[in-house]
């Protein structure tokens, strides 16, 4: 059924790159042959899911949105893909982003950008647009983000879906395609908060291939999601993040979500994170620092499809060659930015002074988890904008992850999930954290919420 949706719609949505009919068909009459035969499954068996782009696939193509890597089949899984494989859920295919899942909106895409399931002039929000948009098209009932800036989060917010970024490590990082390190994280994306919950049990867990991976167990999400009870938990709604630059309907839906978990028994407060309002610019030097070293690999040599120029073919004539046909530009803006805030003598001015400003963003958050048990703020400044509106000004478009990049910057885990709908009935979300390693919380409150 989801594979007849994706041919009825994805021609125009555009959210997948790839569809491996094949390979989920195969998939989904095995469980049913197993579950015929008595055996006990997986209890997610047979549920299709949909791949972000920048997760590889052994033998589904893999481009995380880039020229430079169409027609690369990878020779194996990410740690997460074994898991979903292992526990046979249908794989229907690799979903749009933008390229290498820098942007806020999917346009910045090799391959097209990806519609709005909510409104055909609007964005998806990015960079895992395709996953949300399959997800609210009910193309897939599930999906796989990654999330370095909000990239999981602010497409759910965008589509009216459900996405959560896990606690950093609590997912094995092996296998995506690295943009910057230190701050990459895949989870799942979803309709509901107890299926994101579900996937992120499955996807969780130690592995030794991805040397940041966390050693703890993995909670019970599904059933903190089931339990829907907030009474007594104190939500602390961030300052910083409800004023000015977020839109007057988003801040209206907000508020009401507030006034619901007050109603169930949740304490409201409001908590300062005053170095929150250096985060975006700290992220801005970090991110391109460690896309500018990741990114060096595609080079036409080692990874990446080469262009040989003609004329004198010497490596650096094809390096250039490659990489200058295979990025797109916000991925050259942001090699050359990096490059510049690494380079000897800015170096201690811009890459140092960023990792301070991290360092001070990670102390608000200790500082206000002393007080409450998850912060709030709305997750994106406005509902779905429309295509073009944000593309031309790189500035206007970073503005769109101030309230998501914090979390990042921190390695905290956060949720979004729809609080209604904002400015021209383009749907909105609100965002909750919580300390390192408490996901489970996440799920307390999003399943009351919903
Ligand atoms: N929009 C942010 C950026 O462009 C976040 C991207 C992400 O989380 N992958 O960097």
């Amino acid at each position: 059924a989801h594979l007849d949706r994706i041919d009825a719609v994805d021609g125009d949505l555009n959210a997948f790159l790839h569809v491996s009919r094949e390979e989920a068909l195969e998939v989904a009459r095995d469980v049913d042959a197993r579950r015929a035969a008595g055996e006990t499954l997986h209890r997610l068996a047979g549920v299709p899911i949909a791949v972000k782009d920048v997760v590889v696939t052994r033998g589904i193509p893999t481009t995380a949105g880039s020229k430079i890597l169409e027609g690369w089949v990878p020779p194996y899984d990410a740690t997460l893909v074994e898991k979903i494989r292992d526990a046979r859920l249908p794989i229907l295919g690799k979903t749009n982003m933008d390229e290498f899942a820098m942007g806020s909106s999917t346009e910045s895409s090799a391959y097209g950008r990806t519609l709005n399931p909510w409104g055909e002039d609007r964005i998806p929000g990015g960079s895992g647009g395709g996953s949300a948009a399959a997800v609210a098209a009910f193309e897939a009932p599930l999906a796989i983000g990654t999330d370095t800036g909000g990239s999981i989060r602010q497409p759910a917010a965008m589509t009216g879906s459900v996405g959560v970024k896990p606690t950093y490590g609590s997912v094995s990082r092996y296998g995506l395609i690295a943009m910057a390190s230190s701050l990459d994280q895949a989870g799942p994306c979803t309709r509901t908060v107890e299926d994101s919950a579900l996937l992120h049990e499955l996807i969780a867990g130690h592995d030794p291939k991805d040397s940041t991976s966390l050693r703890d167990p993995v909670a019970a999400f599904g059933e903190h999601a089931r339990r829907r009870d907030v009474k007594g938990m104190r939500i602390g709604v961030i300052e910083e993040l409800e004023g000015e630059g977020f839109a007057p309907e988003v801040r209206a839906r907000f508020e009401e979500s507030l006034a619901l978990l007050e109603q169930a028994g949740a304490e409201i407060v409001r908590v300062a994170c005053p170095n929150f309002r250096y985060a975006l610019g700290a992220y801005y030097l970090i991110m391109p620092s460690e896309a500018s070293s990741n990114l060096a690999k595609f080079d036409g040599m080692r990874f990446g499809q080469r262009i040989v120029p003609e004329g004198g073919a010497t490596a650096e004539a094809v390096m250039k060659a490659t990489r200058g046909a295979g990025f797109g530009a916000e991925v050259k803006r942001r090699i050359l930015l990096g490059t510049y805030a690494l380079s000897a003598g800015y170096y201690d001015a811009y890459y140092g002074s960023a990792q301070k400003v991290r360092t001070l963003v990670q102390r608000d958050f200790a500082a206000a988890f002393e007080s409450v048990d998850v912060l709030a703020s709305p997750t994106a400044p406005t509902g779905a904008f429309r295509f073009g509106e944000n593309a031309e000004d790189p500035m206007a478009m970073y503005l769109n992850d101030v309230a998501t990049i914090p979390a990042n910057l921190a390695g905290v885990p956060g949720i979004s999930l729809p609080s209604g709908l904002a400015e021209d009935g383009m749907p909105a979300g609100i965002q909750f954290l919580a300390p390192a390693f408490a996901d489970h919380r996440l799920y307390e409150v999003g399943g009351a919420l919903e």
